[in-house]
């Protein structure tokens, strides 16, 4: 029997897709145990969702395939997303954008915009919606 895997998922759902049960049928036919510890709708109503996955090398895959074909995107965590700072105008544009906690606000008179990296699922929103740049993928 195969061995049972746990892997960390990342699925970007376009905002045609979003009402789909995919997270469903990934339990009912594809015999995975899910954990879901982060969702977000974008301003834009597009879906994020940081996922754990455990089952068989197998099953995931063969999930992994069946999600595709739903035109969602699947990234496996690996931070690959860096900020300029000196790019970086903190004008708070990218932070409803950001699924996790990896661009929070802070409160106070400065309000600046941190960037955590442990918090970072790559999903690359910054990235697109920056208008000064700040953000950049090394992939
Ligand atoms: S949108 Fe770009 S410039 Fe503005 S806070 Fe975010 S990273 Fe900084
Ligand atoms: S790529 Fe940007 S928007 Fe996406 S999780 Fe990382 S910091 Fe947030």
């Amino acid at each position: 029997m195969s061995e049972t895997i746990t892997r960390k998922l990342m699925l970007y759902f376009p905002k045609c897709e979003c009402e789909k049960p995919i997270i469903y049928h990934l339990v009912k036919d594809y015999d995975l145990i899910v954990n879901i510890f982060r969702a977000k709708v974008t301003p834009e109503e597009e879906g994020y969702l940081v996922l754990d996955v455990t089952g068989t090398e197998e099953q995931i895959q063969a999930s992994i395939d069946f999600v595709k074909t739903f035109n969602v995107t699947v990234n496996f965590s690996g931070k690959g997303v860096t900020r300029d700072n000196d790019r970086c105008t903190h004008c708070g544009y990218c932070v409803p954008y950001c699924p996790t906690d990896a661009l929070i606000i802070t409160n106070g008179a400065t309000r600046e915009v941190i960037y955590n990296e442990d918090e970072c699922i790559e999903c690359l929103a910054c990235v697109r919606v920056c208008p000064f740049g700040a953000c950049t993928a090394a992939f």
